[in-house]
């Protein structure tokens, strides 16, 4: 399984990095398969330094805050009227519940119906498999303001956990227990950020991913570009014995 950052910025697109998107890849039946997870302000326009978007399999959602989301705008427009390609079966995006009408107000549309000849909206469920060609994904509930989700992604005998946007609590452990890589929301600098519920520091990202037990990497990411991204690798390192990564735009990781 491979992961491409297509933007790992926190709360909003830095100069250098779209909102939140990562595309996990791997091969099944003769081709490759890819799922964006998430799909924030700024993805949709680096995705295609990478690969066409019209080549997406499936988007999954952990929420609806807009720097995970607001990007299906335009693929949207894509998936529907390009003039070059039209793929022939409309896009399955999973998302918490009230994704769709979410997307059409984002999309400037009453009701969800203008946008699904194009996307399928579909819901995700605490804890219930998505199985989507290689990959299994389970979505395990997290702590933010809104409904959230952590999503443990498993293909190839690799396991990646994302953390979404969660501040540390309990469910960090079965999402990340065992995975290859724990890819952990890191927004917020110990010292300066005191709000509980919304975001993990680097410290707390640290010790999540020690008490899932299991983990053999630690990549920090969701960094708003108004952080030291050091600082956060610096918090981190107190806590996480091994080198700590910062997810970085543009990079593909194998796992
Ligand atoms: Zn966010
Ligand atoms: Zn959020």
């Amino acid at each position: 399984m491979r992961l491409l950052a297509v933007g790992c910025s926190g709360s909003y697109p830095g100069p250098e990095s779209p909102a939140a998107c990562y595309v996990v890849s791997a091969q099944h039946e003769g081709r490759t398969w890819r799922v964006a997870l998430d799909f924030g302000n700024g993805a949709l326009g680096a995705m295609q330094r990478y690969f066409d978007p019209l080549d997406l399999d499936a988007v999954v959602l952990t929420h609806l805050h807009a720097d995970h989301c607001l990007d299906l705008c335009g693929l949207k427009v894509m998936w529907c009227y390009s003039p070059v390609r039209r793929p022939t079966a409309p896009l399955d995006v999973w998302g918490p519940a009230g994704t769709s009408a979410r997307m059409a107000r984002a999309y400037g549309a009453a009701e969800p119906e203008p946008l699904e000849p194009c996307l399928n909206f579909r819901t995700i469920r605490a804890r219930e498999p998505l199985s989507i060609g290689p990959f299994t994904i389970t979505p395990v509930p997290v702590h933010h303001p809104v409904e959230a989700f952590g999503l443990r992604v498993e293909a190839d005998g690799a396991v990646l956990a994302y953390t979404g946007d969660t501040d540390a609590c309990d469910a960090l452990t079965p999402l990340c227990t065992g995975a290859d890589l724990v890819l952990a929301d890191c927004a917020y600098i110990d010292g300066r950020d005191d709000a509980r519920g919304v975001h993990m520091s680097g410290s707390r990202a640290a010790q999540a991913a020690v008490a899932a037990g299991g983990v053999k990497r630690l990549m920090l990411t969701h960094i708003p570009a108004w952080n030291d991204p050091e600082v956060c690798r610096s918090q981190a390192a107190e806590h996480w014995p091994g080198y700590v990564e910062l997810a970085q735009p543009g990079h593909t990781y194998e796992l």
